[in-house]
Formats: structure tokens, C-alpha cells, sequence
């Protein structure tokens, strides 16, 4: 529970369900995590899995998949979701990912009416370039149908806000919660010819005839993108990888899929400039080491790496400058940084908390 950025009791819940009380341990996993079916499919290893005991015995528990699996098996018949009623006041949430929807379910249970304006047509966020082998949309679309029914909210589609300050007239507070929008460049010549992560993933159809694909990237959203181009029948799948393997940003499980489907990780290699010719791509790069924690270019290791048919970037994505006002509240992934799904959730709920406090106080004073 203290591994859970959400402090959701793993230990509570499967003894629940090892009882037969079904029902009470969608409860324990609904009453701390509003989307525990997204997050038990796809969160990482290092928070509850890291941290369960069992490991001292054989091997921990696979505690995610647990929680998804009871939610798959038994939220549709759980006639428990709480209704709460409202407080007459109206809050605006800015982006319909993890974290604003998150800090939707901890706004109802505090009695608001919510307002999602998301910019484009869908529930989920970032969550909706994960392949559908790894995340199938279904799980979002239940964690979506089981915030919904606590009370008033609804999510507008394909409204992008581009000043909050204007919905304050309307609103008794914004919630920002739009994630990272800005992919990160490499700041190489060439940086044209590279497709950006947010695209490939988005439009994978598009890239159907790429033979040779070059993904740059070391994390979850790299490995999606070279596991997208081993599904769309690229020949040969390559990622490269500013430090050593050991710094690989994704589980062991996922490391291990990436090596049988034959997807070559090459570390210690850093892009340096890539070329257009008629009908591809080439790529120059060179060997970089490991000093006092700094990644550095190793001097007069520069090679050619011949011709590609596209290369894909997926090295991070940053936030736009945040607006300051004390009814606007930043949540997610652009107020901590590109971090795991249940990080933005316990953000989004730790936003709506500090929201709705200073509410309080302002009642207070005009009292
Ligand atoms: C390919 C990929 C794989 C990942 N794999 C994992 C994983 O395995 N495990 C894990 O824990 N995490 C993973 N993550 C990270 C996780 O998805 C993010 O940490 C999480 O989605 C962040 O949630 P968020 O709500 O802060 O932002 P986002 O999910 O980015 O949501 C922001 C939302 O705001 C909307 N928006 C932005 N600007 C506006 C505007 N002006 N007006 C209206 N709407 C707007 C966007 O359209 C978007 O829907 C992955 C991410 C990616 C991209």
C-alpha cells in the first residue's frame, strides 16, 4: 500500500477476493484508484510489485493484473458506485487523460458538477497510443463508465481550451490537465526526416511499408513504438539507446518481449545527423559513455549507418509554461513530468483536493 502512489492495499483486496467478498474488493481497489482496471494492465513494476513480500518466499505477485481482473470480472455487476450529491458548484477540467479524470472522480465525491473539455475525440489521453495489444481501449472506456455514474460529469470532445482564464466566468475553478503536448527534439541536422512518436502511434496505418525502421528511445513509449513496427511488418526493427541497457526506462517483461520478437537494442549510440536521399532515410551516429552519471559523445566514434526507411523519435514529450492563478490547478504529466499512469492519477486526485481547499478558504473570507 505505502508502494502505491494511490495507496491502494493490495494485501486488503486479494484477501477480500481470496474470501469470496468480490464485491467489497472492487470497493477497497474503486475507493483509492478510479481507474484500476487501466492502471492494473499496464502500471510498472517498481511500485507494488517491487514491494511485495512474496518475493522473499519465490516471486511477488502479479498484483496489477490481479486488480484488473477482478474489475474485468465483477465491476459490471457492482451495484455499490457511491452517488454523491451536489454542491451547486461547477468545475472546469482541462484534458480527459488519467489525471483529469482522476481529479473528476475526487471533485464528485466532494459534491461539484464537472465540466472535461478534451481536444481531441476520445476518453484516455496518452493512454490511447498504447497498442491495444498492451492496453485495450475497453479498459479506459470501464474506468471512464464507473466515474461517470458518481454524479454529474461529462466530457466534451474535440474542444481544445486555449485561455482557461476565460472559463472562470463559468467555473468555480479549472483543472489543468493536458498532459505533455510538445515532443522533444534531438536538436540534430535532419530533425525533419524523423517522425515524431505522438504520430507514428497515432496513425501507425500510415507507416505500413516502412522494411527498415530506426526507433530513437529507451522507455514504455519507445519499446510501443518498436513493438508497433515488429506488428506492421517491418523487416528489420532497431532502437537506439543513449545509455546502457541497464538504464532501459521499461519493465524486465518488457524488455524480454522486445528481444523475442527480435527487435535489436543497440546502447551507448546517440543520433548525430540524419539525410534525405530519393527513397530513404541515413543515419549517422556515434558511441556515447557513461561519466560521473553524464551520458557523453565519445570523441571520433561517428559511423554511418546506411539507409532506413523511417525513423521514429520517442525520447519525451514536454509541457507548455503553466499560468499562474490560484483557481487554476495543474495535474499530470504537465505539472510532474512524462511519469506512469498512476503518478498522474494520484496528481490529479492530490489537484482537486488542493482545489476544493481553496474554495473553502475563500468561502470562509467572504464569510
Ligand atoms: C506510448 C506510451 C506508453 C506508455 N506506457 C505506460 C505504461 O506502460 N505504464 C504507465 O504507467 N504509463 C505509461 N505511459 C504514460 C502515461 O500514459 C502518462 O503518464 C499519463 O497518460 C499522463 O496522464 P495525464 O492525464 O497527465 O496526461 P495525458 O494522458 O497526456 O492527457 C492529457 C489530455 O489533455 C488533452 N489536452 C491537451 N491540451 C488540451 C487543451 N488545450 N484543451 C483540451 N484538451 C487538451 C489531450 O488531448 C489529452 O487527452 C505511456 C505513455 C505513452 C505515450
Amino acid at each position: 500500500m505505502h508502494a502505491c502512489p494511490v495507496k491502494c492495499s493490495p494485501q486488503e483486496f486479494i484477501a477480500q477476493a481470496r474470501a469470496g467478498d468480490y464485491q467489497g474488493a472492487i470497493k477497497t481497489i474503486n475507493s483509492n484508484n478510479p481507474l484500476g482496471h487501466t492502471c492494473g494492465l499496464i502500471c510498472p513494476e517498481h511500485f507494488c510489485v517491487k514491494a511485495c513480500l512474496r518475493s522473499k518466499i519465490d516471486n511477488p505477485l502479479n498484483i496489477p493484473l490481479i486488480q484488473a481482473t477482478l474489475l474485468k470480472m465483477f465491476r459490471g455487476s457492482n451495484d455499490s458506485v457511491q452517488h454523491f450529491a451536489t454542491n451547486g458548484k461547477k468545475i472546469a477540467i482541462i484534458g480527459a487523460g488519467p489525471a483529469g479524470l482522476a481529479a473528476a472522480w475526487q471533485m464528485l465525491q466532494l459534491g461539484y458538477t464537472i465540466k472535461i473539455f478534451e481536444k481531441s475525440s476520445s476518453v484516455g489521453g496518452a493512454l490511447n497510443l498504447i497498442p491495444p495489444s498492451r492496453l485495450p481501449h475497453a479498459a479506459i472506456d470501464d474506468d471512464w463508465n464507473y466515474i461517470r455514474q458518481m454524479g454529474k460529469a461529462d466530457i466534451i470532445y474535440d474542444c481544445k481550451i486555449d485561455n482557461p482564464l476565460e472559463l472562470l466566468k463559468e467555473y468555480s475553478g479549472v483543472i489543468m490537465a493536458i498532459g505533455e503536448q510538445n515532443v522533444v527534439n534531438l536538436g540534430v541536422k535532419g530533425e525533419e526526416y524523423i517522425t515524431p512518436y505522438t504520430e507514428y502511434l497515432r496513425y501507425p496505418h500510415r507507416f505500413m511499408d516502412k522494411a527498415k525502421v530506426v526507433i530513437i528511445g529507451g522507455g514504455n513509449v519507445a519499446a510501443d513504438c518498436a513493438v508497433t513496427a515488429h506488428n506492421l511488418g517491418a523487416k528489420q526493427v532497431t532502437m537506439l539507446v543513449r545509455r546502457q541497457i541497464s538504464n532501459l526506462r521499461i519493465d524486465k517483461k518488457e524488455l524480454f518481449n522486445l528481444i523475442d520478437k527480435g527487435i535489436n537494442i543497440i546502447p551507448n549510440t546517440r543520433v548525430v545527423k540524419v539525410t534525405k536521399t530519393d527513397d530513404s532515410i541515413e543515419l549517422k551516429t556515434c558511441s556515447t559513455c557513461i561519466d560521473e552519471g553524464r551520458c557523453l559523445d565519445i570523441p571520433n566514434s561517428e559511423i554511418n549507418r546506411g539507409k532506413v526507411d523511417l525513423i521514429v523519435k520517442a525520447i519525451g514529450s514536454v509541457a507548455e509554461t503553466p499560468i499562474e492563478h490560484e483557481k487554476i490547478i495543474y495535474a499530470g504529466d504537465c505539472k510532474i513530468g512524462g511519469s506512469t499512469v498512476v503518478e498522474a492519477i494520484a496528481s490529479g486526485i492530490d489537484s482537486a483536493k488542493l482545489l476544493h481547499s481553496r474554495l473553502i478558504d475563500e468561502e470562509k473570507e467572504i464569510a
